[in-house]
């Protein structure tokens, strides 16, 4: 190996740097440079707490942690440096009721990864943890396979791994510069030697990651944090063996000291930006911010009333510590727009958790092109350019730091940077009392206020799922189905694709036939090489050369990443996101033709207008794409006018639907009518580790033709398929799920569902979830479990409504 090249470079000698040179080696790619400016660990890694949880937010992160475990048994036996890895398990208490059913929602979950997380009560905590109040406390989830470790060990111990299997370790290199040719990483430079020729660079710099982003032109909305805990001297009754334990409502956490003291940490209320505009000093390391005593306060309130052992304990040290934390509390992972330039940072104060699951999917993603698990809620590519408003970012930031240990009901909207982007109708929506709701910026109904109906009310979901509702939802699903419904969708990412090879290219990545006729509307996925569904969108022929595609608001900017991934050095294509050009409204409801046919003089007619078809039509004054397409199951249109049309069109079309009774409806309304109608959602019911056939979208699919992703599905076809995406009807109609309930078969679990909501026409709590296929035939009884309740439930026949199509065709 020579010192002027190296297959990759990871720039950053802290935890996550090191699992990544770990498992990249581990994957047998040995021509590994980790790099650092100081020493390693001496980023935020020195002062980390060490406690290891795996109960987290999402599937994926999840699996990861619960991985990072297994990695943390072994480490010692396999590389001979010990992460003083302790198995002790973890205790988090509910003091309310809501709590409670918290960790019971949670222990439901839990059980769907095998995790062994149990609810117990408060007498069988305080056994486990002699030291805690138990006045006020009414249970406690526990779960006996969580720890804690050393740090600094656990980043010396996947170091010496890398290195047994050949990584180099440059420590006091600082990186100034990383050269980029066509788009395409090629080479670091560095302010201590020669510069290192590569393909690829991860950045792995912590919270110094928006630094290195810079380098390549990239925005990392890391912003970093001052945080904070403290360590006792030893305490009667401490044992090192006792497990962490976290009190949400006190906003604090503990964990053993070896010693016998305590570390006791937590997040506060008003969190500390620290250097958060333009990052970290470039010497910043190995060392600490002053200790904010004042700032602390509540936490050692909460920590004194918790465990009053505390209030005699002779303090150590404060140890206040900055960390990168991110605009949504999740990592950040992935390739950027930069090719061979990834990022592996924002861990939110759950690096040390994560390392060995961030340096598994990393090295995949390097690897292979993508990692195996859907990553999607830690891609890099869900921030959309707005991340680059730093003041926005930080607001987003500290509204999430805020409220870390609050309970999060479902459906709750993020109020921070808002409004930030709105619709031409933003007024007209605001005026009707419109719930706003927030994606990827911008400001969508959830429902109207006008619409809210008290007969509905004997229909509130149970529970939680209740809260964050409205009757209006029903009403707006009701009008829809026997009228029409008016839904403003002007935030749905669009994106054109032109050029001679526009085509090719895009039959290429889609699993369905696109190359029809001008004016043909395609449903299709784009899969990854294991078939697993990396988009899931439409794309309209505009032109022989010329395509729409229309997908989810939250995924424009990954799409737009996906496929221009897939561009090869050959193709002679232009992409651009138009997004903000175009306006998108939705007729639906057996109305909707003869309200259109107030304001056009276009042939709507089924000979004229098929579905699945557009064409450039004039409603009222104003000339626009209409699509015959439906998310809801109803006869309707899509109609794009540029964006500067977009309010004289929705009052057109408000007037023209007066007479019908069509209501304006919101997103909620779509997700129930979708739901009926078994459409299925990406990012929760169809990701990148579902296939198009496990997922029942196989109409959706032309094995007739080449595309990524076909031998895998080939593969699959011939194998047989172990599992299928089914919609299963809950007993309860008003037990709503949410996703991520557990099903059960015979007592066991077999599941966890994907998405679920109520049916109002139906009158029918719904779920999806993927089921082994010999329980996936429709009638099988299964049970799912609701907030610590299991209600019976039944795999329906697919779709639940209207299985023919013919209101969509009508
Ligand atoms: C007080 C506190 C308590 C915590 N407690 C826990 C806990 O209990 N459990 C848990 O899971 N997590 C905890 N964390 C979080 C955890 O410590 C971090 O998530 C983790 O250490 C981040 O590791 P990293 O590798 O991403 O970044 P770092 O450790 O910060 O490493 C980044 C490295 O990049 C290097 N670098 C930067 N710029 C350059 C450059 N130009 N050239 C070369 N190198 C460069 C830096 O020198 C640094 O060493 C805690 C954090 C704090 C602050």
């Amino acid at each position: 190996m020579s010192d002027d090249r190296a297959r990759v470079v990871i720039v950053g000698g802290g935890v996550a740097g090191a699992s990544i040179a770990y498992h990249l080696t581990k994957m047998g790619w040995d021509d590994v440079l980790l790099i650092d400016r100081s020493e390693l660990t001496s980023g935020s890694t020195f002062h980390s707490a060490g406690l290891v949880g795996q109960l987290r937010s999402s599937v994926s992160l999840t699996k990861m942690m619960m991985y990072g475990v297994e990695l943390y048994r072994r480490l010692a036996r396999e590389t001979g440096v010990d992460p003083s890895w302790h198995e002790v398990g973890s205790l988090r208490l509910a003091s309310s009721r809501e709590r409670i059913e918290e960790l019971q929602r949670l222990a439901g979950w839990g059980q769907t990864f095998g995790l062994p997380l149990r609810i117990i009560a408060t007498d069988e905590a305080v056994g486990l943890w002699p030291l805690f109040d138990p006045a006020g406390v009414e249970g406690a989830a526990y779960l006996p396979t969580d720890g804690y470790l050393d740090p600094t060990n656990l980043t010396m111990a996947l170091t010496e791994g890398a290195k047994r299997r050949g990584a180099r370790v440059w420590t006091g290199t600082r990186v100034t510069g990383i050269d980029v040719e066509r788009g395409r990483v090629t080479g670091v430079r560095f302010a201590e030697r020669d510069p290192v020729e590569t393909d690829v660079v991860v950045n792995a710099a912590g919270m110094y990651a928006n630094q290195i982003g810079a380098l390549v032109g990239i925005e990392v909305p890391v912003i970093p944090f001052a945080h904070q805990y403290l360590l006792t001297k030893p305490i009667d009754g401490v044992r090192a063996e006792m497990p962490t334990i976290r009190d949400p409502d006190r906003l604090v956490y503990f964990r053993p000291e070896a010693g016998g003291g305590l570390v006791a940490g937590g997040y506060e209320r008003d969190p500390a930006p620290w250097n958060w505009q333009e990052g970290p000093p470039i010497d910043f390391n190995n060392t600490l911010l002053e200790e904010d005593w004042d700032r602390f306060e509540p936490l050692a309130n909460g920590a004194f009333s918790l465990v009053p052992a505390m209030r005699e304990a002779e303090i150590v040290r404060m140890i206040n510590g900055p960390e990168a934390f991110t605009p949504d509390g999740e990592f950040i992972l992935g390739e950027s727009s930069v090719r061979g330039f990834f990022v592996a940072t924002g861990f939110c104060a759950h690096g040390i958790a994560g390392a060995g699951g961030v340096g598994k999917v990393m090295a995949e993603w390097i690897v292979h092109g993508e990692p195996e698990l859907d990553a999607w809620t830690m891609d890099i590519r869900r921030f959309g350019p707005h991340y680059r408003a730093r003041g926005y970012a930080l607001a987003r930031a500290v509204e999430i730091y805020a409220t870390y240990y609050d309970i999060h009901y479902p459906n709750e909207e993020r109020q921070a940077g808002r409004p930030l982007k709105t619709a031409p109708t933003y007024e007209r929506l605001h005026a009707l009392g419109a719930a706003f709701g927030e994606k990827a910026g911008w400001e969508r109904p959830n429902w109207f206020e006008v619409n809210a109906a008290e007969r509905f009310e004997p229909l509130r979901p149970r529970g939680w799922a209740g809260r964050h509702w409205s009757t209006a939802i029903a009403t707006e699903h009701t009008a829809t189905r026997e009228r029409a419904g008016l839904f403003d969708e002007s935030s749905f990412a669009k994106i054109e694709i032109w050029g001679d090879g526009a085509c090719a290219f895009l039959q290429r990545i889609c699993a369905n036939d696109v190359d029809r006729g001008v004016g043909a509307v395609v449903y299709t996925q784009m899969l990854n090489a294991r078939g697993g569904i990396e988009c899931d969108l439409t794309v309209t022929r505009l032109g022989s050369t010329r395509f729409r595609i229309i997908t989810g608001t939250a995924f424009g900017t990954h799409d737009l990443a996906w496929i221009t991934k897939q561009l090869g050095e050959t193709d002679d294509i232009r992409i651009a996101d138009v997004t903000g050009s175009f306006a998108c409204f939705g007729v639906w409801g057996p109305s909707a033709r003869a309200i259109l046919e107030r304001v056009t003089s276009a042939d709507l007619s089924n000979e004229a207008f098929s579905y699945m078809s557009a064409k450039e039509i004039v409603v009222g004054d104003v000339p626009c794409l209409a699509a015959r397409v439906t998310y809801v199951g109803e006869l309707g249109w899509e109609l794009y006018p540029s964006i500067e049309f977009g309010r004289s069109l929705w009052d057109a079309l408000v007037e023209a639907g007066e007479p019908h009774g069509m209501l304006p409806a919101g997103y909620r309304a779509i997700d129930s009518l979708r739901l009926e109608k078994g459409y299925r959602a990406w990012g929760s019911d169809i990701t990148p580790e579902d296939t198009p056939l496990e997922a029942g979208l196989s109409f959706a699919v032309d094995l007739d033709k080449d595309f990524l992703g076909r031998a895998a599905l080939k593969r699959q076809m011939e194998a047989g398929l172990s599992r299928r995406l089914r919609s299963v009807v809950l007993a309860d109609p008003r037990a709503m799920c949410q996703g991520n309930e557990p099903v059960f078969a015979n007592g066991r679990v077999v599941s966890r569902v994907t998405s679920g909501g109520l049916g109002y026409t139906l009158g029918a709590s719904i779920a999806l979830a993927y089921l082994p296929s010999e329980l996936a035939e429709a009638g099988t009884s299964l049970s799912v479990e609701v907030f610590g309740e299991r209600v019976d439930a039944i795999v329906a026949d697919d779709p639940l409504y209207d299985p023919k199509g013919e209101r969509i065709r009508a």
